[in-house]
């Protein structure tokens, strides 16, 4: 199934070219009240859930709704830096997540189909990153390689915007915004194998990335248990799998555009509104960015 949020955090089940509202009436005692309440269920009782709500539920074309996050605060977003090999050579890296680990996005810079990815500098680089994003459904710690995948409720397409530079990842990547998600959770039993998604990342209708989920470095499997034995997971958290070679720079008015096989399109815009010039000086001493290809 396909779970969406909308109208301040309502949940949808996309069917075809509708959207059932299964958010009139709950909460309060009656049942999650919120995408994030609901695959805090997992994955089994939000399954049974939303088949009991779907019967009777109103339903509107997809079309007419602005969807939201699926998840609009995420417990913790945790990202693989480098996880694709033609990434690692654009980036002229010498290690991947084995040499690097992982790295945390704050949850605020969350933001959902349809709105603005606002820069916040008129004078640094900001990047796009396509990336697959699984959603986890069960509170894990230590999985086994062989279990990481029980713990996985959903998959979604993400977008790790990043400022180019010298400063830590945690700072050119939380800015609000910098995570649109979305446009839905396709949950883990109608997309049963997260490792052969076709992927690609498009700004302005020319795609710019354009990779398989088979590239991955580490599997979902693989970085799933991995980041389970330096955090525990909670239900609702978010692992970005990392992005192909091909990410570049974008500008306010770009329209961005993620979209990954069995899951959907997540587009969203740029602004720069409000935009400052930086008081950090990363862009002194960062590693080189990769060049722009247009
Ligand atoms: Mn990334």
């Amino acid at each position: 199934m396909r779970l969406a949020g909308f109208e301040g955090g309502r949940i949808g089940m996309v069917d075809g070219d509708r959207l059932l509202d299964l958010g009139a009436g709950t909460g309060a005692g009656g049942g999650p009240a919120t995408t994030a309440e609901l695959v805090a269920l997992g994955l089994d009782a939000a399954t049974r859930w939303v088949a009991q709500r779907a019967a009777d539920a109103p339903s509107r074309p997809l079309d007419d709704v602005l969807l939201e996050a699926p998840l609009s605060r995420p417990g913790k977003v945790v990202a693989a830096p480098i996880n694709y090999a033609d990434h690692q050579e654009e980036m002229r890296q010498h290690y991947d997540v084995s040499g690097l680990g992982v790295f945390l996005k704050a949850p605020t810079s969350v933001t959902g189909p349809g709105s603005d990815i606002v820069l916040p500098y008129v004078d640094r680089r900001f990047d796009h990153e396509g990336e697959l994003a699984v959603v986890i459904g069960t509170t894990a710690h230590r999985l086994p390689v062989e279990a990481a995948r029980g713990a996985v409720f959903g998959y979604t397409c993400l977008l790790d915007i990043t400022m180019r530079g010298g400063e830590d990842r945690s700072t050119r990547k939380s800015f609000d915004t910098f995570t649109p998600l979305g446009p839905w959770i396709v949950t883990a039993d109608e997309l049963v194998d997260p490792g052969a998604l076709e992927l690609t990342c498009a700004v302005n209708g020319d795609v710019r990335q354009r990779a398989s989920t088979a590239d991955l470095i580490w599997g979902v499997d693989r970085l799933v248990a991995y980041v389970s034995s330096v955090m525990t997971l909670h239900p609702g958290d978010v692992i970005a799998t990392g992005t192909p070679a091909g990410v570049g720079p974008i500008e306010a008015g770009d329209v961005v555009e993620v979209a990954i096989s069995g899951i959907g399109t997540l587009q969203v815009g740029v602004s720069d509104v409000g935009a400052t010039t930086c008081p950090t000086r990363g862009a002194e001493h960062g590693p080189v960015a990769p060049p722009v290809a247009r």
